[in-house]
């Protein structure tokens, strides 16, 4: 189960990863918390009236192609997004607004879902949230707090027989490690590359490769699909963007993995790990 903020955000953190256990035959869901109402549109050509006016509804058109696209199950969970609160100081959140949703009423939402479909592994965001939005952080205390409650049967007893998942898992896709070899392909090759501004103001305490990262999963064969689901999110992403500048072919050479830090755990473990579900089949076939 792979817990996110924005419809988009399955594209862009461990997309790959999810089309891969997917294609390997394990059920895949992907839960997204919001609608994502309040997403600018990013795409200068999906700019329009038409779209502005429903954009609520193209939303769940996009997300609904990028999950057939990588072959995984959806959820909404039901939430407004709380939109990215700009200025100084920020704006209030909206009234309503998920980021405003008292943590237990949106962990019992979670919790209801997970005893539902009971998932070996799940994964979230860091407690930054990938990054500062209110929702990612959200994201973050209501997939911990859900990982822990759904297994216990005093909390939310209504929702369902108790489930424990056994490992839970947050997205790390911002490394610079990676952003830098992909530069010096670009530079090697005599072309500019997008990333030189992002390296330069870096600052070295959010380097989580090495500081963080305890499981690399390897799926380059699904690069190409992660990236048309994330173009399915049409008002999302200009495909023009940085997103789509290194060919799919050096990333498949240079950084063929997709990074996750295990944070909790309910099986034994060696780290560092190649796959999210080690250590479980030992632990399922003791049960049997
Ligand atoms: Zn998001």
């Amino acid at each position: 189960m792979a817990v996110h903020a924005h419809p988009d955000d399955e594209s862009s953190k461990g997309a790959a990863t999810t089309a891969k256990y997917a294609d390997e035959g394990a059920r895949v869901m992907v839960v997204t918390l919001t609608g994502g109402e309040r997403g600018d549109i990013l795409n200068p050509a999906m700019d329009l009236p038409e779209v502005r006016g429903r954009i609520a509804e193209v939303r769940r058109d996009e997300m609904a192609k990028a999950a057939e696209i990588l072959g995984v199950e959806h959820r909404w969970l039901g939430f407004v997004d709380s939109g990215l609160p700009e200025g100084d100081p920020p704006p209030p959140l909206p009234e309503g607004c998920f980021a405003t949703v008292p943590l237990e009423q949106a962990t019992e939402r979670l919790v209801r879902l997970i005893r539902e479909f009971r998932p070996h592994v799940m994964t979230t965001y860091d407690e930054n949230g990938g990054y500062p939005h209110p929702d990612h952080i959200r994201c973050h205390q209501v997939s911990v707090a859900a990982y822990e409650a759904a297994a216990d049967y005093r909390l939310f007893p209504d929702a369902g027989p108790p489930w424990a998942v056994l490992k839970l898992y947050y997205n790390h896709g911002f490394i610079r490690q990676r952003m830098k070899l992909l530069q010096d392909e670009f530079e090697k090759n005599g072309m500019e590359g997008p990333f030189a501004k992002w390296l330069e103001r870096w600052d070295p305490e959010n380097d989580v490769f090495e500081k963080r990262v305890t499981t690399r999963v390897e799926c380059a064969k699904y690069f190409g699909r992660r990236d048309d689901a994330l173009r399915a999110h049409a008002t999302q992403i200009d495909p023009n963007s940085f997103f789509f500048a290194a060919p799919i072919e050096w990333q498949e050479r240079l950084w063929p993995t997709e990074e996750f830090e295990l944070a909790r755990s309910r099986v034994p473990v060696r780290l560092p790990e190649t796959d999210l579900f080690a250590g479980i089949e030992d632990h399922v076939d003791k049960l049997d």
